[in-house]
């Protein structure tokens, strides 16, 4: 793992330690310009670029990039670009094995986790695999400066969603509790900076570090109640992932709250809150992130189907919801209602 400012600039070598020589670059269409500079920096080492990564890793995008990659016989994957990206290049090491090197550009922490998700016929499956762990992960803060303030902000959210999580799960200990803290209060000092001057470079560089250590707890420990609801509304229903991560968040701290007071309270304390949900929905709400699902794109008549898909499968959570718990913690999230 590589961390800084420049860090691009090392690709080269990396490209080299992994011991590959036929590299295919991967971005999305915000980040083209970013990905023809790694191709020019890694010269005739970048075979190929692919720019079409897009959100939830559709399996027919999937297909075309896999045939780009065959064509070109590329033998080393690129990333360069939020978990959109970093999904596609998780997918294509499913299929082929071949090492990843990723440059995350968001929050999302998707770099720190053997976890895929996967849209086929609009239906999202998640899965875990080893194959799927980038080998190495440049992390330059340079190219998050020019992350709109407006994804800025909800991508901390999805990164504070994973701090949070880590702090009740079944299996956290001190190497994930301690990160997940320190995370959530360095995001809570650092957000406000960021959106008062995207091109603050000391407050960009405190949250790509809080986003890398709340991936690393992504990684580590079993996510709860706030991940399956967010997997059912992004997977079934199309909402956008980190929106809707920012939206969900304070309704099931909320929720989870009299379970477990101890992380509750040191989440509020981290925030420098009263309490642990009002001081998330202030925190980003006050920075202008949407604050209610209805916002969002979901009708109001889907709220009951999403709480009974949120109850299927398994998942750890300090309360054991029923449908209709979930179906009125989703309603409050629908009309964006501040939590106590
Ligand atoms: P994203 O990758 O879709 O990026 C959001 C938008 O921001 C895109 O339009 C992108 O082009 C643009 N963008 C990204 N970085 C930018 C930059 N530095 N400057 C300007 N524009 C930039 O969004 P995301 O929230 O990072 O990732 C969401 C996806 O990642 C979802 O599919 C989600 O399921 C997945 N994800 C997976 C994991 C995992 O562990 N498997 C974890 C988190 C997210």
């Amino acid at each position: 793992m590589i961390f800084g400012s420049g860090t691009l600039s090392s690709l080269r070598a990396e490209v080299e330690r992994v011991g590959r020589a036929r590299v295919l670059v991967l971005s999305g269409p915000a980040l083209l310009g970013a990905a023809e500079r790694v191709r020019e920096l890694l010269g005739p080492y970048a075979v190929a670029s692919f720019g079409d990564a897009a959100m939830h890793t559709p399996v027919e995008v999937t297909a075309r990039a896999l045939d780009l990659l065959h064509a070109n016989a590329a033998d080393c994957l690129l990333a360069v670009g939020g978990g959109s990206t970093i999904g596609l290049s998780k997918a294509l090491a499913l299929r082929t094995e071949l090492p990843q090197i990723v440059v995350p550009t968001t929050y999302a922490g998707s770099e720190l986790t053997p976890i895929l998700g996967q849209t086929s016929n609009g239906v999202k499956s998640t899965l875990r695999s080893d194959v799927v762990l980038p080998r190495t992960v440049v992390y330059d803060v340079d190219l998050t400066l020019g992350l709109p303030v407006a994804l800025s902000v909800v991508s901390a959210g999805n990164a504070l969603a994973h701090a949070v999580e880590a702090l009740y799960a079944p299996d956290t200990t001190d190497r994930t509790s301690r990160p997940a803290r320190t995370a959530i209060a360095a995001i809570a000092r650092a957000l406000p900076v960021v959106a008062s001057n995207p091109r603050d470079v000391a407050a960009r560089t405190a949250l790509l570090s809080a986003a890398r250590d709340a991936g690393a707890c992504l990684g580590a420990v079993r996510m709860g109640l706030h991940h399956k609801l967010c997997h059912v509304l992004g997977g079934s229903f199309g909402l956008p992932h980190a929106e809707t991560h920012t939206v969900v968040l304070p309704h099931v701290i909320a929720y989870n709250a009299p379970a477990v007071p101890e992380p509750m309270r040191e989440i509020a304390l981290a925030l420098g809150a009263s309490s642990a949900a009002a001081g998330v929905y202030d925190l980003t709400s006050s920075l202008g992130a949407p604050t209610s699902l209805r916002d969002l794109g979901l009708s109001e008549a889907d709220v009951p189907a999403a709480a009974q898909l949120a109850t299927e499968g398994e998942y750890p959570n300090p309360r054991h919801p029923t449908a209709a718990d979930l179906e009125q913690l989703l309603h409050h999230a629908w009309l964006g209602t501040r939590p106590a």
